[in-house]
């Protein structure tokens, strides 16, 4: 079956296609590269291009018959949404609607959407479930939440099938260490970790140690990127085989939390085991983090029948960090001789 993934050269999207690839799809990457990478660009054909290129996408759609599209491309940074709000609506959400104007000009009436937990704002209880009131408190999260919103009058104006996959904390790497995660700039807790351990960093800042949590430092819902990617499949499946018509929405966590100071000491007590060493530092409060988001991801798993495999914190942890050691600017300064 031919399966167009958009942002499939990106962290998630490309262990999606290698998913698919090896499920025996023809996947087509979209991608312009601006924070995707070609090296992660390993399975499926990859075309650079740009969803804002209407043309691009109307020959893409006419050249191939697409049963279903996967969609990644958008931008993901919080702090700069902030400063930069014109960049996250026009290429998160004016894009997208290109994307979707695109299918339904084509017939292709299927798309899984990569969403957010920051659709959700602050938490008025958790764990969340779907039900949870969805004011997001930065561009990045609204800007997500207007695309659900356009998901839900394409099905009911065009008959576009859809479901929005809001994550918790992706993280992890694949297995088999071909892809992995690559952002820069990084600002995610756990290979900011793992970069401390390696010595491509001085050490990691806990920003805020005064929440109202256990230990103090806010907890997350860590899930495996292998575990989202098969949500994705699943939720293409449900929608090909005709069980999911409409616009439908799923949490995808673990529904675990674990604190930073659990994250950092869990990473500490796995590369201890080789010599490393962690050098932790006390920071500020990041502005905008709530201190605790953990999904409530029941419906995803009875209607998906969804049932994450890596929900080990030292096992998402052990494959994160052996795709840390596989980056170049590994120079063991941090050994503990
Ligand atoms: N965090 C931290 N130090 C860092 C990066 C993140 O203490 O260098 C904390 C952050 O404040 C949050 C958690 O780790 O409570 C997870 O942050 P991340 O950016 O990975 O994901 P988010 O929850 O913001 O989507």
């Amino acid at each position: 079956m031919e399966i167009l993934v958009a942002g499939g050269a990106g962290y998630i999207g490309s262990h999606m296609v290698k998913m698919l690839v090896k499920a025996g799809h023809v996947v087509t990457v979209l991608d312009n590269l601006s924070t995707g990478h070609r090296s992660l660009a390993k399975y499926g054909e990859l075309v650079e291009g740009d969803l804002a290129d209407t043309a691009l996408l109307d020959n893409l759609f006419a050249q191939h018959d697409f049963k279903c599209v996967v969609h990644f491309a958008a931008f993901s940074l919080v702090g700069e949404s902030v400063t930069n709000p014109a960049k996250y609506y026009r290429n998160n959400v004016c894009n997208t609607l290109n994307l979707l104007d695109a299918m339904v000009k084509h017939d292709v009436l299927n798309i899984v959407f990569s969403s957010t937990a920051a659709t959700y704002g602050n938490p008025v209880y958790t764990p969340m479930d779907e039900q949870h009131p969805q004011s997001p408190i930065n561009p990045y999260g609204a800007s997500k939440l207007m695309v659900e919103t356009l998901l839900q009058v394409y099905a009911k104006a065009y008959g576009l099938n859809s479901v929005a996959l809001r994550y918790f904390n992706a993280c992890g790497a694949d297995p088999e260490l071909e892809l992995g995660e690559l952002h820069d700039p990084e600002t995610h807790l756990i290979p900011l970790v793992l970069q401390a351990a390696s010595g491509r960093r001085d050490s990691i800042c806990i920003f805020g140690e005064d929440y109202p949590t256990e230990d103090g430092t806010c907890v997350r819902d860590y899930i495996h990127v292998l575990d989202l990617c098969f949500a994705h499949q699943l939720a293409m499946q449900a929608m090909l085989s005709g069980q999911l018509s409409g616009a439908h929405c799923f949490n995808l966590g673990n529904g675990e939390g674990f604190s930073v100071k659990q994250v950092i000491d869990a990473a500490q007590a796995m590369v201890a085991q080789e010599g490393f060493n962690i050098k932790v530092q006390q920071a500020e409060r990041r502005e905008g983090d709530p201190a605790v988001l953990v999904a409530n991801a029941d419906k995803a798993k009875q209607t998906l029948n969804w049932q994450p495999q890596y929900t080990d914190l030292t096992t998402i942890l052990r494959h994160a960090w052996e795709w840390e050691k596989k980056q170049p600017g590994l120079v063991g300064r941090n050994f503990v001789y």
